[in-house]
């Protein structure tokens, strides 16, 4: 049976509709399926869509995205923006809290704006604090201290498990695609927990420190005139990670809420930081198996 766009979009919008009536009683059990299924409905849909990779295409991409979405009369302050991040992205660099903060919707009638709602809604008169927060990536609040913990001891293991029997070369090898060989992965990594050491240092040195953005993943293929061997690298990794778990290990919990202020991201706590870089380092174990995968055929 074709399913039709509209049945489709019908479907999806009166999931959502029932998902607020649900709320409205009491039925929060329901509601969260519904709005899961209405997810899950979103994210398969677009799994299947090509967006184009590259740099120039893809900016162009969003700034057309933008104008569709300012003919849709969907907020003109999200659609200017994302037509000014489009041009930063281009030129090769990161749209700033400062001229990007987070974006807020209404959980009532959707009216979106950026920054924090500190006035009640002007469409549907709901409170300020009611708005739903879109955070830059879920790895900020993925995991709690004691689970953030865990996930950082224990990857560095399952890292060297993916890298058992490979021999130099074949760390070193690029993939047909031309993509990042596992080396680049490692070194990513190593760079990622550099930066997570550094700001740990920070926030255990100062008041509210201001934490600059860093493009980490552009390192990953920069090296010296002498780059060390793949095993090197990771070695350095796993006794950064050490020192890091150590300072992490003596620190009263009250202080994983301790702030600083990232230049990117905005106000952000140290228990934040830590859960953003022990899930970074997951999506990457998928990564090292798949390359690992044109060695050892059998997995
Ligand atoms: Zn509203």
């Amino acid at each position: 049976m074709k399913i039709t766009s509209s049945a489709w979009t019908d479907t999806l919008i009166h999931l959502l509709a029932l998902a607020s009536r649900l709320e409205g009683e009491g039925q929060y059990n329901l509601a969260k399926l519904a709005r899961a299924a209405a997810d899950s409905m979103c994210r398969g849909a677009a799994y299947g869509v090509a967006v184009p990779s590259d740099v120039e295409a893809l900016a162009a991409d969003i700034r057309q995205t933008a104008e569709t979405l300012a003919w849709l009369g969907v907020a003109a302050e999200a659609s200017s923006a994302l037509a000014q991040g489009a041009g930063l992205l281009a030129e090769g660099r990161l749209p700033l809290y400062s001229i990007l903060p987070h974006p807020h919707v209404c959980r009532t009638c959707g009216h979106l704006l950026l920054g924090e709602p500190e006035t009640k809604c002007p469409t549907c008169g709901a409170w300020p604090d009611t708005y739903q927060r879109f955070m830059p990536i879920y790895w900020l609040d993925a995991l709690e201290p004691a689970a953030a913990l865990t996930r950082l001891r224990r990857t560095p293991g399952e890292v060297a498990a993916l890298l058992e029997g490979l021999s130099e070369a074949q760390l070193n090898q690029a993939p047909a695609d031309g993509g990042w060989a596992i080396r680049n992965v490692l070194t990513h990594l190593r760079d990622a927990q550099g930066v997570l050491a550094f700001r740990l240092d920070l926030f255990l040195q100062e008041e509210h420190p201001t934490l600059e953005s860093k493009a980490v993943w552009t390192w990953a293929t920069n090296e010296g005139e002498r780059p060390p061997a793949a095993w090197e690298v990771f070695e350095t990794y796993k006794a950064s990670r050490a020192d890091t778990l150590g300072k992490l290990a003596q620190l009263p919990l009250a202080d994983w809420w301790r702030t600083g202020q990232h230049e990117e991201f905005g106000v952000m706590t140290l228990r934040q930081q830590v859960s953003y870089f022990a899930a970074h380092e997951v999506t990457h174990l998928t990564q090292i198996a798949a390359l690992r995968r044109q060695w050892v055929a059998d997995e």
